[in-house]
């Protein structure tokens, strides 16, 4: 660990490029209930021992020196599947109870959610993102090598009668799923669930992934278009990262991220926490600060608050082009997605 030593360090959470980190990512386990096989190995990533894991009171107070000292407006809970955490509702109510007009977002694969989302809604979460890549069952099962999707549409169901708003659909592009698109857009709108496709990034643990057959935003597009009129809708601001585009003239929309394709990294507003509690300020480079070994050696807010500030300092300008990208050591499931 690096000791924080310029008193010149901004206040906020700010880069040498001027960018702020707004968002905070927050992973509360490495442990998974799917497969996704652009994300998880076979057998899933090794189990961190559950006293390396940051406590529902260290999540809390990382949230707070995060939200008082680092300007932080937006937390979101995810892993691994944060639904394998027993104590999700006490990670959200812990927040919630110092943190009345903050945002708790969480982001999950939805497989259990069926019997926690009124327990998390009363425990103050306000809303979801769950992932979801096929509505046929057969192909649901390969692409993420478990027979779950009954239960993941019975999270749905169950999010949307808490009153969790909204809750959103996240599917990552992949070639075997990709003539299945338009079926989960019809899907996702005669529901009125928005639904967002996102390039995937080379942060699979087998390190599968190639640029040469990566799906693009513009394939997806030409695959979408064959049966279905799209028109540019532009962003809900000019740096979120999803481009929006009206199906069949409205007013249903469905957003595509191109992480890859259009990079978004200029306009980055993400800090994230691993779930031993190491900061890291970008997904594709390995610096990280451990935030919980200060904080279980007594540190203070202060403290805390600037080792943040100076590991996001460093943060790196973006990542190369797809071709030249080397993928770093963590996959996505061991950072926080
Ligand atoms: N298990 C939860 C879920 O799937 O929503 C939360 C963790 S998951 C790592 C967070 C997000 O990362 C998901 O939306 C998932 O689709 C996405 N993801 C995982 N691997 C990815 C990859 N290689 N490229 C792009 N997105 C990826
Ligand atoms: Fe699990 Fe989410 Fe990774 Fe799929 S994307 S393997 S659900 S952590």
């Amino acid at each position: 660990m690096t000791a924080p030593e310029s008193p010149a360090l901004p206040a906020l959470l700010v880069d040498t490029l001027g960018r702020r980190a707004r968002d905070l990512r927050i992973s509360l386990t490495q442990a998974c209930t799917l497969r996704c096989r652009y994300c998880m190995p076979a057998e899933g990533l090794p189990l961190l021992p559950r006293e390396e894991l940051l406590s529902a009171a260290e999540v809390t107070r990382l949230v707070d020196v995060a939200v008082g000292h680092l300007g932080i407006e937006e937390v979101r809970l995810t892993g691994g599947e944060p639904l394998v955490r027993g104590d999700l509702e006490l990670v959200v109510a812990g927040i919630r109870a110092r943190h009345r007009d903050l945002p708790i977002a969480l982001t999950t694969n939805a497989i259990g959610l069926a019997r926690r989302a009124e327990a998390l809604a009363h425990a103050g979460l306000t809303r979801v993102n769950i992932s979801l890549d096929a509505v046929d069952a057969e192909l649901f099962a390969r692409v993420t090598r478990r027979d779950r999707l009954a239960d993941v549409i019975a999270g749905i169901d169950a999010a949307r009668a808490a009153g969790l708003q909204p809750v959103k659909i996240n599917a990552v592009l992949q070639r075997e799923t990709l003539s299945h698109a338009p079926e989960l857009l019809r899907w996702c709108r005669d529901r009125g669930l928005p639904l967002r496709f996102i390039e995937a990034m080379p942060l699979d643990a087998d390190r599968a992934w190639s640029a040469q057959t990566m799906v693009t935003a513009d394939e997806l597009l030409d695959v979408l278009g064959a049966t279905m009129v799209l028109t540019e809708a532009g962003r809900d601001d000019p740096s979120a990262p999803a481009a929006l585009w009206l199906v069949d003239g409205g007013p249903y929309r469905v957003g595509i991220i191109a992480s890859m394709t259009r990079s978004f990294c200029g306009s980055c507003d993400r800090t994230r926490v691993t779930a031993e509690g190491r900061v890291r300020p970008c997904l594709f480079s390995d610096d990280e600060i451990d935030l919980a070994a200060i904080l279980r050696t007594g540190g203070s807010d202060e403290a805390l608050a600037d080792a943040w500030r100076a590991v996001t300092v460093r943060k790196r300008a973006g990542h190369a082009d797809a071709a030249q990208l080397v993928a770093p050591r963590r996959s996505m499931g061991a950072i926080g997605g």
